[in-house]
């Protein structure tokens, strides 16, 4: 047996991921709707509203819930 299928560099894969995205226009704070524990989350770093939107993120494979809360 050999490996005839070598592979070049992995891309990573993305996708339109669901994200919250804060409202104030000098914060780039976001974070993936699966990462909000409430349905109207707040800025973690400003406590800003936040509004939901869409981003296209590298596909996280190894998804802990847990890493959710903190
Ligand atoms: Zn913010």
């Amino acid at each position: 047996m050999y490996n005839s299928r070598k592979k070049p560099l992995e891309e990573i894969p993305e996708e339109i991921t669901a994200i919250w995205s804060c409202t104030n226009e000098t914060c780039n704070g976001w974070m993936r709707d699966n990462f909000a524990f409430s349905s109207q989350p707040t800025c973690p770093q400003c406590q800003s509203e936040m509004v939901k939107g869409e981003k296209k993120l590298a596909v996280l494979v190894n998804t802990s819930p847990n890493h959710a809360k903190q």
